[in-house]
C-alpha cells in the first residue's frame, strides 16, 4: 500500500469572486469508477484568472462557491473508487478537463467536450475545474475518462498535456497536412504547441504572428517569426512571405478580435481558419469567407487527443520543458497568478506544485 492518504489536505478554496486562500479542506473520496490522485503539478491555464475573478464566467464557472478550480495537473494515483480497472496505485497520470455523460450523441460520437448534459453533474458530467472541483489542491478526484497514463514523464512537463492535446485539436480540425504553409497568432502556450505540432505534422512552414520573449521562444522551435511591433501589419508579411498566396492554415491563439480577422485575411482562398482562443464579437466578411470559401472552425478543448501528444512529447517530439518559465508552491498561488496573468518577468507557463 502507499502511503497513508490524510483526511484533510491544503486546497486553493474560492470564497467569492476574486476572493480566495489556501487552507484545510477534506480530503476528496474517489466514487465508483474514479481515482484519487495525489498532484504533483499544476499548471495555470489562460481560462483559471478569468475563473477567479468570478465575472467574465459569473455563475458558469465557478457554478458557486466555495470552489476549488484547475484542471492542468498531473500526479500519481493512490486510491480507487469501486469498478475503476484501467490504473492502478502508483500510476503516474495527467488530467484532461472534459469528462462527459457518456451516452448523449455528442459523448457517443466522440465529441464528449460538447455533451448535451454539460454541467448536470447526476448525469455523470464533470469538467473539472470548472463546474466540478479541480486540482489547485494537495489531492484531486477524476473520472478514469479523464485521466492518461504518462509513464516517466516528469510531472511538471505533464500538467501540459491538457494544453498540448488541445492544439492538436485545433490542428485536427485545422486539417493541417504535410507540406502546407500554417500561421500561428499568439504564441502562449497553446499557440507554442499548435507551432510544434504544425511542425511534427509536416508543414512546410509555419509562421508565428507575435512579438517579444514569446516571438523569440517560437523562433527556437522553429517558427519563421512575424513580429507585429516590428512591422505593423502582420498580414502584409505573411502574404509578402508566401508570394502573395497567403497561408493554408491559420490558427488564433491570440483570442482578439484584430487576430481573428488578421487570420482570415492571411489565409489563400479556399483556406482554413481555426478559432482557438475567446475572441467575443468579432466582425467578419461572410461575403469574404463564402466568395474565398473559407472555413471557419471553432476549437474547445481536447476530445480523444491526450493519448497522441502523451507519445510526442515521451519522444521529444513536442517540447514542453522551454515553455515552463516558473514554478510556486501552491502557498504563494496568489504570485503565481499575478506572474502568469500580468506575464511577468517572461512568463509563459506558470507550474504550481502542492
Ligand atoms: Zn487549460
Ligand atoms: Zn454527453
Amino acid at each position: 500500500m502507499m502511503a497513508a492518504i490524510p483526511e484533510t489536505m491544503n486546497a486553493l478554496v474560492l470564497t467569492g469572486p476574486g476572493a480566495f486562500e489556501i487552507k484545510q479542506v477534506a480530503t476528496p473520496t474517489p466514487g465508483p469508477r474514479e481515482a484519487l490522485v495525489r498532484v504533483g503539478a499544476i499548471a495555470i491555464c489562460g481560462s483559471d484568472p478569468a475563473i477567479v475573478e468570478g465575472v467574465k464566467f459569473k455563475g458558469l464557472w465557478p457554478p458557486g462557491y466555495p470552489f476549488t478550480p484547475g484542471h492542468e495537473w498531473a500526479g500519481t494515483v493512490v486510491a480507487l473508487g469501486d469498478g475503476a480497472a484501467r490504473f492502478h496505485p502508483g500510476d503516474r497520470v495527467a488530467a484532461e478537463a472534459h469528462k462527459g455523460c457518456g451516452y448523449c450523441r455528442n459523448c457517443m460520437t466522440g465529441r464528449y467536450q460538447l455533451c448535451e448534459n454539460y454541467g448536470n453533474a447526476a448525469t455523470g458530467h464533470r469538467h473539472y475545474g470548472f463546474t466540478s472541483q479541480g486540482g489547485y489542491a494537495e489531492y484531486v478526484v477524476a473520472s478514469e475518462h479523464a485521466i492518461h497514463n504518462v509513464g516517466d514523464m516528469p510531472f511538471d512537463e505533464a500538467t501540459n498535456v491538457d494544453t498540448a492535446a488541445t492544439a492538436l485539436h485545433a490542428v485536427q480540425r485545422g486539417r493541417v497536412a504535410v507540406g502546407e504553409e500554417v500561421c500561428v497568432f499568439g504564441p502562449g502556450a497553446v499557440g507554442l504547441l499548435c507551432l510544434q505540432l504544425a511542425l511534427a505534422s509536416g508543414v512546410a512552414r509555419c509562421f508565428v504572428v507575435g512579438r517579444r520573449h514569446r516571438l523569440k521562444m517560437a523562433v527556437e522551435l522553429g517558427a519563421v517569426a512575424v513580429d507585429y511591433e516590428q512591422l505593423g501589419d502582420p498580414v502584409a508579411e505573411i502574404r509578402r512571405l508566401t508570394g502573395g498566396r497567403g497561408v493554408d492554415v491559420a490558427i488564433d491563439c491570440a483570442g482578439k478580435p484584430a487576430t481573428v480577422q488578421q487570420s482570415l485575411a492571411a489565409v489563400c482562398n479556399g483556406g482554413r481558419v481555426v478559432c482557438a482562443g475567446f475572441a467575443g464579437d468579432v466582425e467578419l466578411s461572410l461575403t469574404d469567407i463564402v466568395m474565398r470559401e473559407i472555413d471557419v472552425l471553432g476549437v474547445r478543448a481536447d476530445p480523444n487527443t491526450a493519448e497522441e501528444v502523451i507519445r510526442l512529447i515521451n519522444k521529444g517530439s513536442i517540447r514542453i520543458g522551454p515553455m515552463i518559465s516558473h514554478r510556486f508552491p501552491l502557498s504563494d498561488f496568489g504570485a503565481a497568478l499575478e506572474t502568469f496573468s500580468k506575464n511577468l518577468d517572461n512568463a509563459i507557463k506558470v507550474v504550481v506544485e502542492p
